[in-house]
C-alpha cells in the first residue's frame, strides 16, 4: 500500500479521498488555487501545494505542475477524484511517465471510452445492447438527416466528446433537424473543441440506470449492483438511489453481465461506472424493462456514496487497493444489498428561475446529525468541501455538499432524506434545499415512479412553493424577537422589554414582506403577562394597518423547550391560532430566515422599536454584491453623478451584473480597475 497519494482535485471529493487515505494511515497531498487557500480539502489533507490562480486552467487543469508537486512531496499515487483530469489519458500517461501510480483505469481504458461514438462500436463488438443510432465517423449532414429519418423521431443529436449534460439536442420531427444538428455542432466545437455527433433513438419514458464496476490489475471484474438516477434537470442528476425500485433480480444480473463485460473489453482497472438508458413500457412492468448503453465514465462517481450505503464498502479504500496492485476485497457470490440509499445533491442555484447557479458565502451552514463518516446502515451522512464562512465562488461547480441517507427500506430512506433537508440550513445564498424537499415528496418520486422527465412532470407542485404560511412565518419571527430581548434583558426588573406601563395596554407593531406582499402585526402586553398577536391579511401596498374581519388573532406563546421527551434544540416550539411548531431562525440584515419542519421561509422584517435611535449611516461605500469579475467602470474619480446612475459592471458566473448609484455624490475614489477581481462585499468605489 502506498504510503503517500496526492489528491489532484478539490471540494467534497478532495476531502472524500482524504478521509479514506487518513483511516487506512495513508498521509496526503493537497493541491489548492488562489481561490481555495483556505479551503476545506486544504486543511484536510497532511501537506498542501499552491498550483496556482483560480480559474481550472490555471491551477486544477495544469498537469506539469500538479506531477511536479507529487515529485516534490514525495508522493507515489494520484487521485484525480472526478472531473479536472480524471478522464485525462494524458494526465494518465504523464504520472507513469514520471513514476507515479494514476488511481484509475489504464490511459487506453480511458480513451477507448472518452468518445461516446468510439465507445459504442466497441460495445457493439463485446455485445452489450446499444440504443437505435448512427455513430459513424462520416459527418455528411445529408448523411446524418438521412440516418435520423431512418431511426424514427424523436431522435437525439450527442455531441461526440460531450458530457456533463451539454451537447445534446432532442429533435420531434424531421424538419427540425437540420436546425438542431447546427446548433449542436456550435456548442460541441465550443465546449469540447470537436463538432463530431452521434444520432440515438430518443428512449421514451427513460430511466437512467447505471451499473457500478471495479476491475482490478490480476484480471478479475465485479459489479456492485445498480444506481438509478432517473432524477435529472437539464440531463444532470438530482436525486440518486440504489438499489433501483422495481428491479429485478434477473434484470440486475443481466446488466451487471453487461457492464462487466464492457469493462472487460477494455481490460478495465479500478472504479467505473457504465450508464444505461432503460425503456419502460409502463412504470409497473419492470420485466418489461429494456436496457441500452450509453457511456462508460472511468473515475469514481459523485453518487457513489448509494452504492457504499446498500454495500457497506468504502469504494475509496477499494480504488487504493486495487491502485496498489492488491486483488479485489470481495467476489462478486459475496456482494450484498442491505435496504435502500439515497442522494441529494445540495446545489447554490435558484430552481424558480431555470437554475440558475448562485455565488455567495455560506452565513449560516447548518447540517443533519451526521451518523459519522461510517457507511453504515441507519446513516445520514453529507460529504462536502465548505464550512460556514466559505464562498461559494464562479470559479467551480454549483455543488455545496451531498445528503445521502441509507433506510431498511426506500420509504424509510425518503422520510429521513425529507428529514435531513429539513435541518440543513443555509443563508446567504440561493439553493435547491426546499426544491429537493418537494421532489421527494411528489406523488412520482414518492411512487417510484420514475423517469427523466419527473421534474418537469411535476413542474405545478415543485416550483414557487412557499412551504410556510405567512400568519405561521410571521408568528415565529415574533415569537423569536421577543425571547431574544428577553435573553438580552436579564433578570433585572427595569430592564425587561415585556411591554410593562403603568395605564392601558402596550402593543407593539410589526411589518414584514414575505415576497411581494406585506403583512401588519399587532402585538399586544395583556396585564396578565400573556400575549396577544393580531396578523392583518397581505396586502400588496402597505396602507392601513385598520383591524379587519380576515385578521387572523389569537395568544401567542413560545418556548425554548420541547415537551418531554423532545430533544432540546435550538430553537423555539411557538403557539399560535391552534397550532404549535418548532422553528429555528437565523438574521441576515432585516431579513429572517425561518426554518421550520414543513420547510423555510424568508421575511424582510421591519420592527420600528428594534431600529428606534440606530439611525444606520450607510455612507458612500459601493459593495461588490457578489464574488466576480469588474467589466468596466462607467465613471472616473471627480465625476458627479445622479442616483440610479450606473457606476460599474461586474460579471460572475457569466452573467453582467450592474452597480447603481444609491445616492447623488461625487466618485472619489475608485479601489479596483477593469478585469479585477474582487471578492463579495469588496469596497468597489468611494462615493462622497
Ligand atoms: P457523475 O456522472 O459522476 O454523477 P455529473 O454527471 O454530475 O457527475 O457530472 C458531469 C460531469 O461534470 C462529470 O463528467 C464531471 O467530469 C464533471 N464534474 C462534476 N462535478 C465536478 C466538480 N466538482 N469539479 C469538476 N468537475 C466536475
Ligand atoms: P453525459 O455525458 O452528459 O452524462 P449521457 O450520454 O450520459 O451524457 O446522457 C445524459 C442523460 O441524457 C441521460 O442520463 C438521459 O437522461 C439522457 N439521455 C441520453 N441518451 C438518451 C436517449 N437515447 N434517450 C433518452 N434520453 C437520453
Ligand atoms: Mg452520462
Amino acid at each position: 500500500m502506498f504510503q503517500k497519494i496526492l489528491i489532484a482535485n478539490r471540494g467534497e471529493i478532495a476531502c472524500r479521498v482524504a478521509a479514506t487515505a487518513r483511516r487506512l494511515g495513508i498521509q496526503t497531498v493537497a493541491v489548492y488555487s488562489d481561490a481555495d487557500a483556505n479551503a476545506k480539502h486544504v486543511l484536510a489533507c497532511d501537506e498542501a501545494v499552491h498550483i496556482g490562480a483560480s480559474a481550472p486552467q490555471d491551477s486544477y487543469l495544469r498537469w506539469e505542475c500538479i506531477l511536479q508537486a507529487a515529485q516534490d512531496t514525495g508522493a507515489q499515487a494520484v487521485h484525480p477524484g472526478y472531473g479536472f483530469l480524471s478522464e485525462n489519458e494524458d494526465f494518465a500517461k504523464a504520472c507513469a511517465a514520471a513514476g507515479l501510480v494514476f488511481i484509475g483505469p489504464s490511459p487506453s481504458a480511458i480513451q477507448a471510452m472518452g468518445l461516446k461514438a468510439e465507445s459504442k462500436q466497441l460495445m457493439e463488438k463485446a455485445g452489450v445492447p446499444l440504443v437505435p443510432g448512427y455513430h459513424g465517423a462520416d459527418q455528411d449532414p445529408a448523411l446524418l438527416q438521412r440516418e435520423a429519418d431512418r431511426i424514427g423521431y424523436p431522435v437525439l443529436i450527442k455531441a461526440s466528446a460531450g458530457g456533463g449534460g451539454k451537447g445534446m439536442r432532442a429533435v420531434e420531427k424531421a424538419a427540425d433537424f437540420a436546425e438542431a444538428l447546427a446548433s449542436c455542432k456550435r456548442e460541441a466545437t465550443h465546449s469540447f473543441g470537436s463538432d463530431a455527433v452521434l444520432i440515438e433513438k430518443y428512449v421514451q419514458r427513460p430511466r437512467h440506470i447505471e451499473i457500478q464496476v471495479f476491475g482490478d490489475t490480476h484480471g478479475h471484474c465485479v459489479y456492485l449492483f445498480e444506481r438509478d438516477c432517473s432524477v435529472q434537470r437539464r440531463h444532470q442528476k438530482v436525486l440518486e438511489e440504489a438499489p433501483a425500485p422495481g428491479m429485478t433480480e434477473a434484470l440486475r444480473a443481466q446488466m451487471g453481465a453487461a457492464a462487466v463485460a464492457a469493462a472487460q473489453a477494455v481490460n478495465y482497472v479500478g472504479a467505473g461506472t457504465v450508464e444505461f438508458i432503460v425503456e419502460q413500457a409502463s412504470y409497473d412492468q419492470p420485466e418489461a424493462m429494456k436496457f441500452f448503453f450509453m457511456e462508460m465514465n472511468t473515475r469514481l462517481q459523485v453518487e457513489h456514496p448509494v452504492t457504499e450505503a446498500i454495500t457497506g464498502l468504502d469504494l475509496v479504500e477499494w480504488q487504493l487497493r486495487v491502485a496498489s496492485g492488491e486483488p479485489l476485497p470481495l467476489r462478486q457470490d459475496q456482494l450484498r444489498i442491505q435496504g435502500h440509499a439515497i442522494e441529494a445533491r445540495i446545489c447554490a442555484e435558484n430552481p424558480d428561475n431555470n437554475f440558475l447557479p448562485a455565488t455567495g458565502t455560506l452565513q449560516v451552514y447548518r447540517k443533519p446529525a451526521c451518523t459519522s463518516f461510517a457507511v453504515a446502515a441507519g446513516a445520514v451522512r453529507v460529504d462536502d468541501g465548505v464550512r460556514e464562512g466559505d464562498t461559494i465562488s464562479p470559479y467551480y461547480d454549483s455543488m455545496v455538499a451531498k445528503l445521502i441517507v441509507h433506510g431498511d427500506t426506500r420509504a424509510q430512506a425518503l422520510a429521513r432524506l425529507d428529514a435531513a433537508l429539513a435541518q440543513t440550513h443555509i443563508v446567504g445564498l440561493a439553493t435547491n434545499v426546499q426544491f429537493l424537499r418537494q421532489v421527494v415528496r411528489s406523488p412520482s418520486f414518492a411512487n417510484a415512479q420514475l423517469d427523466t422527465a419527473l421534474i418537469p412532470r411535476e413542474a405545478a407542485v415543485l416550483f414557487h412553493q412557499e412551504p410556510v404560511g405567512a400568519v405561521r412565518a410571521l408568528a415565529a419571527v415574533v415569537a423569536h424577537t421577543l425571547h431574544a430581548e428577553r435573553g438580552l434583558a436579564g433578570t433585572d426588573p427595569f430592564s425587561q422589554r415585556d411591554g410593562w406601563q403603568a395605564y392601558g395596554v402596550r402593543s407593539r407593531a410589526f411589518t414584514c414582506a414575505l415576497g411581494e406582499q406585506t403583512h401588519h402585526a399587532q402585538l399586544s402586553y395583556l396585564h396578565d403577562g400573556g400575549l396577544h398577536l393580531r396578523v392583518s391579511p397581505a396586502s400588496a401596498s402597505p396602507a392601513t394597518n385598520a383591524p379587519s374581519d380576515a385578521d387572523v388573532s389569537g395568544l401567542l406563546q413560545f418556548s425554548a423547550q420541547g415537551e418531554a421527551g423532545q430533544a432540546a434544540e435550538a430553537g423555539l416550539w411557538v403557539s399560535f391560532h391552534g397550532q404549535r411548531t418548532h422553528s429555528v431562525l437565523h438574521w441576515q440584515g432585516d431579513v429572517a430566515h425561518v426554518f421550520a419542519p414543513e420547510g423555510a421561509t424568508s421575511i424582510t422584517w421591519s420592527d420600528p422599536l428594534a431600529h428606534a435611535g440606530e439611525v444606520e449611516v450607510k455612507g458612500g461605500r459601493l459593495t461588490a454584491p457578489m464574488p466576480g469579475k469588474v467589466v468596466s467602470f462607467a465613471v472616473k474619480v471627480g465625476d458627479v453623478v445622479k442616483a440610479g446612475q450606473t457606476l460599474a459592471v461586474m460579471e460572475a458566473m457569466k452573467m453582467e451584473h450592474t452597480i447603481a448609484a444609491p445616492q447623488d455624490g461625487t466618485v472619489q475614489e475608485l479601489l479596483y480597475a477593469a478585469g479585477d477581481q474582487v471578492a463579495e462585499g469588496a469596497e468597489l468605489l468611494k462615493l462622497d
